[in-house]
């Protein structure tokens, strides 16, 4: 039996190991994949830590995975040995709850999810259904489309979503790995995009990555200089701190709606009578389906949105992985898995 190399976590806490694995075989509407790069989300430590109700072990992690269909189970239609595909957080769904009824997949109440639920991508191969496969287009390279598959898909839906139209004013709190994304993704979308974050020094990169407004929270109070501006029609949140949302809640516009994407347990404190008077919401929003992930990719290699990638060798993930949880890196961190 031919074998591979992947990266483990045996126990909540555990350490990653690398063990050798016999290549695994795909099973009904399941394809295999030849991983070759797959991003580190702050999200694996659910998988890492143990913090996430259905975590199994031992787990191979990584859901934003990119690489090449090296083979096919039965009963796989339309998908080819040889295809570029990606595979997000969402890794299939179960076609019973009342979700999956109603044709909402993505909150489907046994979904399945990529380096969590089943192996994931910090493997030599690993086996998906088709149910989670997007297709890279060729433009995308599988450091870029990592990425996308995660941090990636989560802005571009949220933000084709939230009912905001062309010229309407968005706005980003924070510009980090998602942010640095969202900025983008608002620009090219159509949307008269501001970028709020802390320190002057955002401000080159905000305008480059499309903003065409900088706020600096340290300098200025966010929800006055929004409400100057007109009032964010989305105000799209990738923070985790609680007081960042709140100095900026108040600059949302009539109807305006607060989009949270950037996960935190903190409580957040808001004035309910603003929300009425104004009609004004507050909401989250998950990633999306395998057709979302396709989507986010095709925009993408129109509009050359990509994310600031660090790419770590197979051999590193201990660096990568400390490096991305520390806050140390900037944007995004990939793992080179390329066999
Ligand atoms: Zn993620
Ligand atoms: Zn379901």
């Amino acid at each position: 039996m031919a074998k591979m190399r992947a990266i483990q976590v045996s126990r909540p806490n555990g350490p990653f190991e690398y063990v050798e694995r016999e290549i695994p075989e795909p099973g009904e509407r399941e394809v295999r994949l030849k991983v070759q790069a797959c991003g580190i989300c702050h999200s694996d430590s659910f998988t890492k830590e143990g913090s996430f109700p259905h975590v199994t072990y031992p787990r191979v992690p990584g859901h934003e995975v990119a690489g090449i269909i090296d083979a096919l189970g039965p009963n796989v239609a339309n998908w080819r040995v040889g295809e570029r595909v990606g595979i997000g957080w969402y890794g299939g769904h179960c076609g019973f709850c009342e979700s999956c009824r109603r044709g909402d997949f993505v909150t489907c109440s046994h979904l399945s999810i990529t380096g969590v639920t089943y192996d994931g991508g910090y493997a030599d191969y690993m086996i998906a259904s088709v149910d989670a496969l997007a297709l890279i287009p060729e433009e995308i390279s599988a450091v870029e489309a990592g990425p996308l598959m995660c941090a990636g898909i989560t802005t571009f839906n949220a933000l084709r979503n939230t009912g905001a139209c062309v010229g309407e004013i968005v706005a980003v709190l924070g510009i980090g790995g998602l942010g640095h994304l969202a900025v983008q993704f608002a620009s090219k979308m159509g949307f008269q995009t501001i970028a709020i974050a802390r320190g002057k020094d955002k401000e080159i990169l905000a305008k480059r990555l499309g903003a065409h407004h900088y706020i600096d929270s340290l300098e200025k109070n966010p929800a006055q200089e929004l409400a100057e501006l007109g009032g964010a029609k989305v105000l799209l949140s990738t923070v985790t701190e609680a007081e960042a949302i709140e100095s900026a809640l108040g600059g949302l516009s009539i109807n305006g709606k607060c989009v949270i994407v950037g996960a935190t347990h903190h409580p957040l404190s808001i004035s309910a009578a603003a929300l009425i008077s104004g009609r004004r919401s507050i909401t989250g929003w998950p990633s999306g389906t395998s057709i979302d992930s396709q989507d986010t990719l095709s925009f993408s290699a129109l509009t050359g949105v990509r994310s600031m990638n660090e790419a770590y060798p197979f051999e590193k993930v201990d660096e990568a992985y400390e490096k991305m949880m520390s806050g140390r890196a900037r944007f995004r961190i990939v793992l080179l898995t390329g066999n």
